[in-house]
């Protein structure tokens, strides 16, 4: 928190895996706190058969729960899809949170990780998938002592003792933003050089060592306790503005109150800063802001009664992803948190497909002159997004192409 607080959107946006900010250890649920709560009774439920998996699929899919790593498919359809490959089955839980701005998976993991295990444990029960992969970035050194302890925990004390729990493996990530990409996150658990696959064939059908894999985000199982428990109606009560659901927004920025906000989903951004985040900071006036960490683009003030979840902002240019909210103010520069975006994409691309590997550094070189030569820049970023291999590639102009259509007096 300390870090975020003290965090400015130029330094949030620069962050190159946000590696300046560390990890402490803090204090968390525990296993037995977490159980006097009734917890890891509907996992002994599912692995005792006194909770059909089934009735848990169909819930998981009437509450509507999107993908929470900023893809947006629709967990309860992707645990079907995986059920309905061959197994032997496998499940890999993303935990790479390398997008600029996200800190939410990382907040959850050191507030209440058996709530995070025990959905995890149920959705590999209800898919049928054998062992679990757990790929964690390596700069979340307590999130790592966390999980190693309570994982342990949980495999010595497991909830049924007729019944065994899969085998849980914690792996760790080596700080490259490009294995937070599923396919990439794949490659670099099987040991290779973390480069996103071509797909099809998807991972839900060949994943992880060739097997069918449920590829989930820490939040998306993060939730899944309490809607199998309250009920997909309890997600779906919440929402605004036409939207239905929760969203964690991780909020950095000029805002008086920084961090992780649990908000319904449809939130818009003046919202959210002034009902979540305590208004703007004395000395800054509200000038702009990421809705979803570097790749999600940049808005105008101006565009800030948009409502925020997945879908509402694409035609905008920008999309919510992650939900890593940067606030900035007039005091910052769109066209400096830009650069800065494009810096860290070459930075950070993979270096496999030429149309990012280049079009990155040579718009970064662009970007740098004093006048922005906006055709030309536009149609590197039309190569960019039509000829890149994945996300990285395809997002990489976002905050350029919205810094020319909202902020032109700052360009030339
Ligand atoms: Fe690698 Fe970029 Fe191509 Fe993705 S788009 S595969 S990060 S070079």
């Amino acid at each position: 928190q300390k870090a975020i607080d003290n965090a400015t959107p130029e330094t949030v946006i620069a962050a190159v895996n946000n590696n300046d900010i560390k990890a402490d250890i803090t204090d968390y649920i525990s296993m037995e706190q977490y159980q006097s709560d009734q917890g890891y009774q509907t996992l002994k439920g599912v692995l005792e058969g006194t909770i059909s998996t089934e009735s848990v699929i169909k819930k998981m899919e009437d509450s509507g729960l999107r993908g929470l790593g900023g893809a947006g498919f629709p967990a309860g359809r992707k645990w079907r899809i995986v059920n309905g490959f061959a197994g032997p089955r496998l499940m890999a839980v993303n935990i790479d949170e390398g997008e600029p701005g996200t800190f939410k998976d990382r907040h959850y993991l050191e507030s209440d990780p058996h709530r995070f295990l025990e959905g995890m444990l149920i959705a590999a029960l209800c898919v049928g998938c054998d062992e679990v992969y757990i790929y964690l970035r390596d700069e979340y050194a307590g999130c790592r002592e966390i999980l190693t302890k309570e994982i342990a925990n949980l495999q010595n004390n497991p909830p049924s003792d007729k019944y065994r729990l899969p085998p849980i493996h914690l792996r760790r990530g080596a700080g490259a933003y490009i294995c937070g990409e599923e396919s990439a996150m794949v490659e670099s658990i099987e040991g290779k050089r973390g480069m996103p696959r071509l797909r099809p064939p998807f991972l839900a059908e060949v994943g992880l060592f060739g097997r069918p894999t449920l590829e989930h985000n820490m939040e998306s199982v993060y939730w899944v306790r309490n809607i199998v428990e309250k009920g997909p109606e309890w997600f779906t009560s919440h929402g605004r503005n036409g939207r239905k659901g929760l969203r964690s927004f991780s909020i950095s920025g000029r805002v008086n109150k920084p961090g992780v906000h649990l908000a319904p989903a449809g939130t818009t951004m003046r919202e959210l800063i002034e009902e979540f985040c305590g208004g703007m900071q004395e000395g800054h006036k509200f000038y702009g802001y990421f809705p979803g960490g570097a790749s999600g683009g940049i808005l105008p003030e101006s565009m800030a009664d948009i409502p925020m979840d997945f879908d509402t902002l694409n035609e905008h240019g920008c999309f919510i992803g992650s939900a890593a909210v940067v606030v900035f103010s007039e005091q910052d520069s769109a066209r400096k948190l830009a650069i800065n975006a494009m810096k860290f994409f070459e930075e950070e691309s993979c270096g496999q497909c030429t149309p990012c590997r280049v079009g990155t550094a040579k718009a970064a070189v662009l970007m740098q002159q004093e006048n922005w030569d906006t055709d030309l820049l536009e149609e590197l970023s039309s190569v960019m997004v039509d000829a890149s291999i994945c996300g990285l590639g395809q997002a990489a102009p976002n905050p350029l192409r919205c810094a020319i259509k909202y902020f032109p007096e700052e360009i030339n």
